[in-house]
Protein backbone atom coordinates (compact mmCIF):
# COMPACT_ATOMS: atom_id res chain seq x y z
CA UNK A 1 0.00 0.00 0.00
CA UNK A 2 1.65 3.35 -0.81
CA UNK A 3 0.45 6.34 -2.88
CA UNK A 4 2.91 8.85 -3.53
CA UNK A 5 3.71 11.24 -5.55
CA UNK A 6 4.07 15.01 -6.33
CA UNK A 7 1.47 17.62 -7.80
CA UNK A 8 3.01 19.39 -10.59
CA UNK A 9 3.52 23.13 -9.84
CA UNK A 10 3.53 24.16 -13.34
CA UNK A 11 0.65 25.21 -15.71
CA UNK A 12 -1.58 22.11 -15.17
CA UNK A 13 -5.40 22.33 -16.37
CA UNK A 14 -7.20 19.18 -14.85
CA UNK A 15 -10.10 17.51 -15.80
CA UNK A 16 -13.39 19.25 -14.96
CA UNK A 17 -15.16 18.20 -11.74
CA UNK A 18 -18.81 19.14 -12.61
CA UNK A 19 -19.63 19.93 -8.80
CA UNK A 20 -18.56 22.31 -6.30
CA UNK A 21 -15.31 20.63 -4.66
CA UNK A 22 -16.50 22.60 -1.14
CA UNK A 23 -19.93 22.03 -0.60
CA UNK A 24 -20.97 19.50 -3.24
CA UNK A 25 -23.63 21.51 -5.76
CA UNK A 26 -23.21 20.44 -9.14
CA UNK A 27 -23.94 24.49 -9.56
CA UNK A 28 -27.23 24.52 -11.84
CA UNK A 29 -27.96 27.20 -9.67
CA UNK A 30 -25.04 28.86 -8.72
CA UNK A 31 -22.55 28.66 -11.64
CA UNK A 32 -19.20 26.80 -11.39
CA UNK A 33 -15.94 28.76 -12.04
CA UNK A 34 -12.38 27.48 -12.32
CA UNK A 35 -10.40 27.04 -9.50
CA UNK A 36 -6.68 27.98 -8.93
CA UNK A 37 -5.08 25.22 -6.91
CA UNK A 38 -2.17 27.68 -5.30
CA UNK A 39 -3.83 31.31 -5.40
CA UNK A 40 -3.61 33.19 -8.71
CA UNK A 41 -1.84 35.60 -6.66
CA UNK A 42 0.79 33.34 -5.40
CA UNK A 43 1.92 32.89 -8.88
CA UNK A 44 -0.40 29.85 -8.85
CA UNK A 45 -0.69 27.95 -12.48
CA UNK A 46 -2.55 24.79 -11.97
CA UNK A 47 -6.31 25.14 -12.24
CA UNK A 48 -9.24 22.73 -11.36
CA UNK A 49 -11.88 23.78 -14.03
CA UNK A 50 -15.45 23.98 -13.10
CA UNK A 51 -14.80 23.41 -9.45
CA UNK A 52 -16.03 25.99 -7.48
CA UNK A 53 -19.80 27.33 -6.75
CA UNK A 54 -20.17 31.59 -6.55
CA UNK A 55 -20.59 31.35 -3.06
CA UNK A 56 -17.78 29.14 -1.74
CA UNK A 57 -15.26 31.43 -4.57
CA UNK A 58 -16.41 34.22 -2.26
CA UNK A 59 -14.91 32.63 1.14
CA UNK A 60 -12.07 31.21 0.01
CA UNK A 61 -11.06 34.45 -2.41
CA UNK A 62 -11.42 36.55 0.89
CA UNK A 63 -9.04 34.40 2.93
CA UNK A 64 -6.87 33.63 0.11
CA UNK A 65 -7.10 37.95 -0.10
CA UNK A 66 -6.30 38.32 3.88
CA UNK A 67 -3.30 36.15 3.13
CA UNK A 68 -2.09 37.88 -0.08
CA UNK A 69 -2.22 40.90 1.36
CA UNK A 70 -1.58 40.70 4.84
CA UNK A 71 1.67 38.30 4.37
CA UNK A 72 2.67 38.53 0.62
CA UNK A 73 2.43 41.73 -0.26
CA UNK A 74 5.98 43.39 -0.11
CA UNK A 75 7.12 39.34 -2.51
CA UNK A 76 4.10 40.05 -4.14
CA UNK A 77 5.28 43.63 -5.49
CA UNK A 78 8.82 43.62 -5.48
CA UNK A 79 8.62 40.55 -7.28
CA UNK A 80 6.08 41.61 -9.73
CA UNK A 81 3.90 38.58 -9.65
CA UNK A 82 1.23 38.06 -10.86
CA UNK A 83 -1.82 40.05 -10.66
CA UNK A 84 -5.65 40.41 -11.92
CA UNK A 85 -5.55 44.32 -11.25
CA UNK A 86 -1.97 45.00 -12.80
CA UNK A 87 -2.76 49.08 -12.84
CA UNK A 88 -3.33 48.62 -9.44
CA UNK A 89 0.48 47.32 -8.28
CA UNK A 90 1.65 50.10 -5.69
CA UNK A 91 4.63 51.73 -7.14
CA UNK A 92 5.89 52.18 -3.46
CA UNK A 93 5.84 50.46 0.19
CA UNK A 94 5.90 52.13 3.32
CA UNK A 95 9.24 51.53 5.01
CA UNK A 96 9.85 52.88 8.96
CA UNK A 97 13.23 55.02 9.22
CA UNK A 98 15.40 55.07 12.10
CA UNK A 99 13.70 58.09 12.77
CA UNK A 100 10.24 56.86 13.57
CA UNK A 101 8.63 58.20 9.92
CA UNK A 102 7.12 56.17 7.64
CA UNK A 103 8.54 56.82 3.84
CA UNK A 104 6.79 55.64 0.94
CA UNK A 105 9.70 53.67 -0.57
CA UNK A 106 9.90 53.81 -4.39
CA UNK A 107 10.40 49.54 -5.01
CA UNK A 108 14.25 49.63 -6.21
CA UNK A 109 14.73 50.69 -2.40
CA UNK A 110 12.73 48.51 -0.72
CA UNK A 111 14.00 45.46 1.48
CA UNK A 112 11.78 42.59 0.66
CA UNK A 113 9.84 40.07 3.44
CA UNK A 114 9.11 36.76 2.96
CA UNK A 115 7.05 35.70 6.18
CA UNK A 116 7.83 31.73 7.14
CA UNK A 117 5.49 29.87 9.21
CA UNK A 118 6.57 26.10 11.37
CA UNK A 119 3.53 24.69 12.42
CA UNK A 120 3.03 22.23 15.54
CA UNK A 121 2.44 18.91 13.73
CA UNK A 122 -1.37 18.68 13.09
CA UNK A 123 -3.22 18.42 16.45
CA UNK A 124 -4.77 14.78 15.17
CA UNK A 125 -1.55 13.22 14.95
CA UNK A 126 -1.15 13.83 18.69
CA UNK A 127 -4.23 13.39 20.14
CA UNK A 128 -7.71 12.31 17.68
CA UNK A 129 -9.66 13.00 20.47
CA UNK A 130 -8.32 16.28 21.22
CA UNK A 131 -10.14 19.07 18.70
CA UNK A 132 -8.56 22.66 19.17
CA UNK A 133 -7.22 25.80 17.67
CA UNK A 134 -3.80 26.30 19.12
CA UNK A 135 -0.86 28.00 17.16
CA UNK A 136 1.02 27.88 20.49
CA UNK A 137 4.68 26.29 19.60
CA UNK A 138 4.48 27.57 15.85
CA UNK A 139 7.63 29.41 14.67
CA UNK A 140 7.40 32.30 12.59
CA UNK A 141 10.08 34.12 11.24
CA UNK A 142 11.03 36.67 8.48
CA UNK A 143 13.60 36.44 5.09
CA UNK A 144 14.58 39.32 3.63
CA UNK A 145 16.14 40.40 0.74
CA UNK A 146 18.08 43.26 0.07
CA UNK A 147 17.07 46.62 -1.96
CA UNK A 148 18.02 46.94 -5.68
CA UNK A 149 19.21 49.89 -5.08
CA UNK A 150 19.94 51.00 -1.90
CA UNK A 151 21.01 54.53 -3.09
CA UNK A 152 17.78 55.10 -2.77
CA UNK A 153 17.48 55.47 0.86
CA UNK A 154 19.69 58.82 0.49
CA UNK A 155 16.87 60.49 -1.29
CA UNK A 156 15.93 60.53 2.75
CA UNK A 157 17.08 62.33 5.84
CA UNK A 158 17.42 58.93 7.70
CA UNK A 159 20.45 56.74 7.95
CA UNK A 160 18.53 53.46 7.93
CA UNK A 161 15.03 52.06 7.39
CA UNK A 162 13.38 48.33 8.70
CA UNK A 163 10.11 47.45 7.04
CA UNK A 164 7.09 45.48 9.01
CA UNK A 165 5.64 41.90 7.91
CA UNK A 166 2.09 40.74 9.11
CA UNK A 167 1.11 37.56 10.10
CA UNK A 168 -2.51 35.87 9.62
CA UNK A 169 -2.35 31.96 10.63
CA UNK A 170 -5.86 31.66 10.56
CA UNK A 171 -6.07 32.63 6.88
CA UNK A 172 -3.11 30.81 6.15
CA UNK A 173 -4.15 27.55 7.44
CA UNK A 174 -7.27 28.20 5.84
CA UNK A 175 -5.48 28.64 2.39
CA UNK A 176 -2.84 25.51 3.08
CA UNK A 177 -6.20 23.01 3.66
CA UNK A 178 -7.50 24.25 0.44
CA UNK A 179 -4.73 23.80 -1.38
CA UNK A 180 -4.18 20.48 -0.12
CA UNK A 181 -7.94 19.68 -0.54
CA UNK A 182 -8.00 20.98 -4.24
CA UNK A 183 -4.95 19.30 -5.37
CA UNK A 184 -6.15 15.78 -4.11
CA UNK A 185 -9.51 16.35 -5.63
CA UNK A 186 -7.92 17.21 -9.09
CA UNK A 187 -5.55 14.32 -8.61
CA UNK A 188 -7.95 11.53 -7.50
CA UNK A 189 -11.49 12.67 -8.30
CA UNK A 190 -13.77 13.63 -5.09
CA UNK A 191 -14.71 9.86 -5.07
CA UNK A 192 -11.57 8.44 -3.83
CA UNK A 193 -11.18 9.87 -0.76
CA UNK A 194 -13.61 10.84 2.21
CA UNK A 195 -12.78 14.71 2.28
CA UNK A 196 -12.18 16.66 5.92
CA UNK A 197 -11.64 19.82 5.05
CA UNK A 198 -14.81 21.61 3.78
CA UNK A 199 -15.62 22.40 6.71
CA UNK A 200 -12.36 23.78 7.85
CA UNK A 201 -12.10 25.55 4.14
CA UNK A 202 -15.33 26.97 4.40
CA UNK A 203 -15.20 28.37 7.91
CA UNK A 204 -17.69 26.02 9.93
CA UNK A 205 -15.14 24.83 11.64
CA UNK A 206 -12.39 26.73 13.51
CA UNK A 207 -10.20 24.17 15.00
CA UNK A 208 -7.92 24.40 12.00
CA UNK A 209 -4.67 23.27 14.02
CA UNK A 210 -6.53 19.60 14.22
CA UNK A 211 -5.58 19.07 10.56
CA UNK A 212 -3.13 22.35 9.54
CA UNK A 213 0.41 21.61 11.15
CA UNK A 214 4.04 21.45 10.67
CA UNK A 215 6.32 18.81 9.31
CA UNK A 216 9.74 18.18 9.14
CA UNK A 217 11.77 18.29 6.26
CA UNK A 218 14.96 20.15 4.50
CA UNK A 219 14.55 23.88 4.23
CA UNK A 220 17.13 24.31 1.63
CA UNK A 221 15.58 26.15 -1.57
CA UNK A 222 14.57 24.48 -4.55
CA UNK A 223 14.15 24.75 -8.57
CA UNK A 224 10.54 25.22 -8.21
CA UNK A 225 8.29 27.89 -6.25
CA UNK A 226 6.23 25.53 -4.62
CA UNK A 227 6.50 21.98 -4.12
CA UNK A 228 3.13 19.88 -3.28
CA UNK A 229 3.40 16.25 -2.25
CA UNK A 230 -0.09 13.77 -1.72
CA UNK A 231 0.42 10.29 0.25
CA UNK A 232 -1.40 7.73 2.26
CA UNK A 233 -0.47 6.82 5.24
CA UNK A 234 -1.85 4.45 7.80
CA UNK A 235 -3.04 6.15 11.33
CA UNK A 236 -4.57 3.92 14.23
CA UNK A 237 -5.59 1.66 11.50
CA UNK A 238 -6.82 4.57 8.72
CA UNK A 239 -6.08 5.04 5.84
CA UNK A 240 -5.24 8.91 6.26
CA UNK A 241 -4.56 11.40 2.55
CA UNK A 242 -2.20 13.53 3.14
CA UNK A 243 0.06 16.86 1.47
CA UNK A 244 3.28 18.34 2.11
CA UNK A 245 2.86 21.56 1.04
CA UNK A 246 6.09 24.06 0.48
CA UNK A 247 4.64 27.42 -0.57
CA UNK A 248 7.93 29.64 -1.84
CA UNK A 249 10.26 26.39 -1.52
CA UNK A 250 12.82 28.31 -3.85
CA UNK A 251 13.10 30.67 -0.97
CA UNK A 252 13.60 28.08 1.07
CA UNK A 253 9.82 27.74 2.51
CA UNK A 254 9.36 25.45 5.58
CA UNK A 255 7.00 22.24 5.63
CA UNK A 256 3.01 22.35 6.00
CA UNK A 257 0.85 19.23 6.70
CA UNK A 258 -2.52 18.66 6.30
CA UNK A 259 -4.59 15.74 6.77
CA UNK A 260 -6.90 15.85 3.25
CA UNK A 261 -9.63 13.11 4.35
CA UNK A 262 -9.41 8.99 4.46
CA UNK A 263 -9.23 6.76 1.69
CA UNK A 264 -10.03 2.61 1.70
CA UNK A 265 -7.36 -0.05 0.17
CA UNK A 266 -9.94 -1.03 -2.74
CA UNK A 267 -9.23 2.98 -3.81
CA UNK A 268 -5.65 3.25 -3.15
CA UNK A 269 -5.10 -0.51 -5.25
CA UNK A 270 -7.46 0.80 -7.91
CA UNK A 271 -4.99 4.14 -8.11
CA UNK A 272 -2.05 2.11 -8.26
CA UNK A 273 -3.01 0.10 -11.33
CA UNK A 274 -4.34 3.51 -13.20
CA UNK A 275 -0.55 4.47 -12.68
CA UNK A 276 1.01 1.88 -13.36
CA UNK A 277 -1.08 1.86 -16.75
CA UNK A 278 0.09 5.52 -17.83
CA UNK A 279 3.74 4.72 -16.86
CA UNK A 280 6.10 4.38 -19.42
CA UNK A 281 7.52 1.33 -20.16
CA UNK A 282 10.34 -0.33 -18.17
CA UNK A 283 14.01 0.32 -19.92
CA UNK A 284 14.39 -2.69 -22.31
CA UNK A 285 10.73 -3.93 -22.98
CA UNK A 286 10.81 -1.12 -25.86
CA UNK A 287 14.01 -2.15 -27.51
ZN1 LIG B 1 -19.82 25.55 -3.21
Amino acid sequence: MAVIGTSSSGIVRYAPVGRCIYCGRDGSANELGDEHIVPFALQGQAVLPKSSCKDCADITSAFEGRCAHAMYRSLRVTQNIQTRRPTKRPKTLPMRSSTGQIVEMPLQGVITTIPTVQFRPPGYFKDPLIKETNWTGATLGVQTGSPRNIQLWQDYSAPDFSVEQGFDLDSLARMMAKIAHATCAGTFGLDWFTPWLPPYILGADAALSYVVGGAEGPLEPKNTLHEIRYDVTTVGGILLVTCTIRLFAQFGGPHTKVIVGQTTEECVQSFNRKSANVAPPESGATQ
